[in-house]
C-alpha cells in the first residue's frame, strides 16, 4: 500500500487517473490487515486496488464523473466493492471516468483529463480510462471498471493491460450508478490474466439485491487457469471484425497474434457475423433509451445537484439538470427520450430490440462452431488528446467491435498483444465466449500471454 501510494504521488501529476485518493484509510486498512496476518479466507489480502467512480464506496465520494453528484458520499458499498473488502483488498481511491460512463476517451469527465501512461499526449480510452491508467501506471494492482459497450475492454486495450467484461448477470450491479441497465456489467482491469482471475473470483456470485444477477456461485477462476491451453482449441475469426476501417497497424498486430496462437496448436476457423454493422445503431438506441430513464432520477429533489434561488418546481428541475449534466449526457438524454416517445418507439426502440436478438443469436451460432472468438478490441490505437471531441458520431463508430457483446450479454477478455508499428501504442485483442465461459476464456488468455 505504501509503495502504491508513493507511485500515485509520482505519477498523478502526469497521468491524472484518480478523482479521490484515500491514503489515510488505505493505510489504516493495510495496518489492520498486517496485525491479523494473511488469511486463507482473504485471497486478496493486502492487495491495493482502485475503483471506477461509478461504483458506490462507503464513506468515499462517488461522482460518476459528473458535477451532478459532486459532494455525494454513499453510506454503503456496491456489491463488488464489498466483496473486494471482504477478500482483503485495500481501496486506494476512485478512478476517473467519462461522465455517467458515456464516452470512449475519459475526456467527458467533468473533473479532469486522464492521460495514457504510455504517452501523455494520447487518451487512455474510456469510459473506465482512470481504472486502466491507474493499473498501467503501477498505482495499484487491479481496478474495477464497468462495461456497457466496451468501457472495460477498450481502455484496457489502449493502456496495454488486461480487462474482462463478464457475462451479463455474473457480477451484481448493486450499488453501480446505472447507465444502460440491460447492458452494464462490472469487471476487473489488471496487469495480467492471473490477477484478473483472482479479482473475478472475489466479485462474482449471486446477490439477492440485483434481480438480474445469476444465482450460480462464483467459480475459482484462478484454479482453473491451467485447465486448458491453446493446443487443440478452435478459435473463430469473425470476418466482419477484420474489414475496412481496421487500422493497418492493428491488423498487423492481430495477424501476428493469430500466427502465434496457431504455432501453439490452436485451429483458426473463419466465422461470419453479418449483423455486426447494425450493432452501433442498435446499441446507441438502446443505451440512450435506458440512460434517459435511469438519469431521470437526478432531478435536484431526490438525488444530485440542486440549483439555488429557484422560483418554482419546474425551474428547480430545469436549472438543476442544466447545471449538473455535461453536454454528452444531455445529448443522450434527449436522444433517448426521442426514441422512446410515442410515434417513434416502434420505429426505433422496438426495432433495435429486435435487431439485438438477431445479433445475439448470430454470435451464439458462431460460438457453437468454436471454443471462443478472437477479434480486435478497437479498430485503432489510442487517439491524440482532444482529437475527436468535435464529432460524436466519429467517436461512436470506434465502438464497433465491443458493443455486440453487451447487446448479447456475453463475456469478453481484452488482452494486450503488442504495440502498433506506427503509433507505438498498445493493441488489444479480445477473446469472446459463451455465457458464463469466463473460466475458459481466462485459461485460453493465460496461455496467450
Ligand atoms: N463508448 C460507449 C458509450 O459511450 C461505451 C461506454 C461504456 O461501455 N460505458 O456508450
Amino acid at each position: 500500500t505504501t509503495a502504491c501510494l508513493e507511485r500515485i504521488t509520482a505519477t498523478e501529476p502526469t497521468v491524472a487517473a484518480l478523482l479521490h485518493i484515500d491514503a489515510e484509510n488505505a493505510l489504516a486498512a493495510a495496518t489492520a490487515l498486517d496485525k491479523t496476518g494473511p488469511d486463507a479466507a482473504c485471497p486478496l489480502w493486502g492487495v491495493p486496488v482502485t475503483i471506477k467512480d461509478a461504483l458506490s464506496t462507503k464513506g468515499m465520494p462517488t461522482t460518476a464523473g459528473s458535477r451532478m453528484l459532486e459532494g455525494y458520499t454513499p453510506f454503503y458499498d456496491a456489491f463488488a466493492v464489498q466483496k473486494l473488502r471482504e477478500a482483503g483488498a485495500v481501496i486506494l481511491g476512485k478512478a476517473n471516468m467519462d461522465e455517467f460512463a458515456m464516452g470512449s476517451s475519459t475526456e467527458n469527465s467533468a473533473y479532469k483529463t486522464t492521460r495514457n501512461p504510455w504517452n501523455p499526449n494520447k487518451v487512455p480510452g474510456g469510459s473506465s480510462g482512470g481504472s486502466a491508467a491507474s493499473v498501467t501506471a503501477g498505482q495499484c494492482f487491479a481496478s474495477l471498471g464497468t462495461d456497457t459497450g466496451g468501457s472495460i475492454r477498450q481502455p484496457a486495450a489502449f493502456c496495454g493491460c488486461v480487462g474482462l467484461k463478464p457475462t451479463y448477470g455474473r457480477v451484481s450491479r448493486y450499488g453501480v450508478i446505472a447507465y444502460g441497465s440491460s447492458l452494464d456489467q462490472v469487471g476487473p482491469l489488471t496487469r495480467n490474466v492471473e490477477d484478473c482471475a483472482h479479482m473475478l473470483t472475489a466479485i462474482a456470485g449471486p446477490d439477492a439485491r440485483d434481480n438480474t444477477c445469476d444465482p450460480r456461485p462464483a467459480e475459482n477462476y484462478a484454479a482453473a487457469l491451467g485447465s486448458r491451453s491453446l493446443k487443440g482449441a478452435r478459435l473463430g475469426i469473425p470476418r466482419e471484425f477484420y474489414g475496412e476501417g481496421l487500422a493497418p497497424e492493428v491488423r498487423a498486430a492481430c495477424e501476428a497474434t493469430m500466427q502465434a496462437v496457431k504455432a501453439q496448436g490452436a485451429e483458426l476457423v473463419e466465422v461470419g457475423l453479418p449483423h455486426t454493422d447494425a450493432a452501433i445503431a442498435t446499441y446507441y438506441i438502446i443505451a440512450m433509451a435506458e440512460a434517459s430513464s435511469n438519469l431521470a432520477r437526478f432531478d435536484g429533489v431526490r438525488f444530485g445537484h440542486r440549483a439555488s434561488d429557484i422560483k418554482n418546481l419546474e425551474e428547480l428541475y430545469v436549472r438543476s439538470r442544466t447545471e449538473g449534466f455535461g453536454q454528452e449526457v444531455k445529448r443522450r438524454i434527449m436522444l433517448g427520450a426521442y426514441v422512446l416517445s410515442s410515434g417513434y418507439y416502434d420505429a426505433y426502440y422496438r426495432k433495435a430490440a429486435q435487431v439485438r436478438r438477431l445479433i445475439r443469436d448470430e454470435i451464439l451460432a458462431a460460438l457453437d462452431q468454436c471454443d471462443a472468438l478472437l477479434a480486435p478490441v478497437s479498430p485503432v490505437t489510442a487517439s491524440d488528446m482532444g482529437s475527436n471531441t468535435a464529432d460524436p458520431l466519429q467517436i461512436y463508430l470506434m465502438d464497433a467491435y465491443t458493443l455486440s457483446l453487451n447487446l448479447a450479454g456475453l463475456p469478453g477478455l481484452s488482452l494486450p498483444v503488442g504495440l502498433g508499428e506506427e503509433s507505438h501504442m498498445p493493441v488489444g485483442m479480445q477473446l469472446i465466449g459463451k455465457p458464463f465461459a469466463e473460466a475458459d476464456l481466462l485459461a485460453l488468455g493465460h496461455s496467450m500471454e
